[in-house]
């Protein structure tokens, strides 16, 4: 199997950043790929792709609804919609909160599911690693489920398959993708917006209140190992 992730982007993203966030996606997936690969009974590859940008007016981003449906139709009008890819947009909202920093609602091998990152926000309130991050976390969650996340870490919450890690000097934090915006969910704490998904308890706690904190794209062995079960029953 392959799994396939097209990231496309409203115009006014930069060629720069589109460029850098592509890659961040495609680090992403190639772990998860390689680690299904190496625990599955099965050939598992990955694909992903720089696609296309959509033109001004385009993508709607006054709700989430509104995001989904309206790069939907694009990619359906424009004959973009892949089937057996996981299509990620990324939007330029940074006025926006009420889409927060991204969202996912559906999974690979359902019809070309769409994603978005907010990374007009992300990148106007955070930095590059939370952008990078966010967009990694929105594909993630379509390749994974709260059915293979609970016999995981024992919850059906996908977020705490992310890790919170102690950073070297005993005084920042660390943050995986999953667990990206909700580390600490105070506005302005680990990411200026917080997340307003389901949030539990991490697989890793830093045990202390960080002074600082950082962001990793490498992927928690829950992530790996939860994703390698959905992947697994596809
Ligand atoms: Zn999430």
């Amino acid at each position: 199997m392959t799994v396939g992730v097209a990231v496309h982007r409203v115009r006014s993203i930069p060629d720069r950043t589109f460029r850098r966030v592509v890659r961040a996606v495609d680090r992403g997936v190639e772990q998860v790929a390689r680690n299904a690969d190496r625990e599955l009974d099965r050939d598992v590859e990955y694909d992903v792709v720089a696609g296309a940008t959509a033109p001004r007016g385009t993508v709607v981003t006054n709700t989430r609804d509104a995001v989904y449906r309206s790069t939907a139709n694009w990619l359906d009008a424009t004959d973009r919609r892949d089937p057996d890819a996981l299509h990620l947009m990324l939007v330029d909202a940074p006025l926006q909160q009420s889409i927060g920093y991204g969202g996912n609602r559906s999974h690979v091998k359902y019809d070309g599911p769409v994603s978005y990152a907010n990374v007009g926000a992300t990148e106007r309130w955070d930095d590059a690693a939370v952008t990078d991050n966010m967009a990694v976390h929105e594909v993630l969650h379509g390749l994974v489920t709260p059915y293979d996340a609970r016999p995981v870490i024992g919850r059906g919450c996908e977020h705490d398959l992310g890790a919170v890690i102690p950073a070297g000097d005993g005084r920042g934090a660390i943050v995986t993708p999953l667990a990206t915006a909700y580390a600490e969910t105070t506005v302005g704490g680990e990411t200026q917006w917080p997340g307003s998904g389901c949030l539990g308890h991490f697989s890793q706690d830093v045990g202390y209140d960080p002074d600082w904190w950082g962001h990793t794209y490498a992927l928690s062995p829950a992530t790996l190992a939860a994703t390698a079960r959905y992947l697994g029953r596809i």
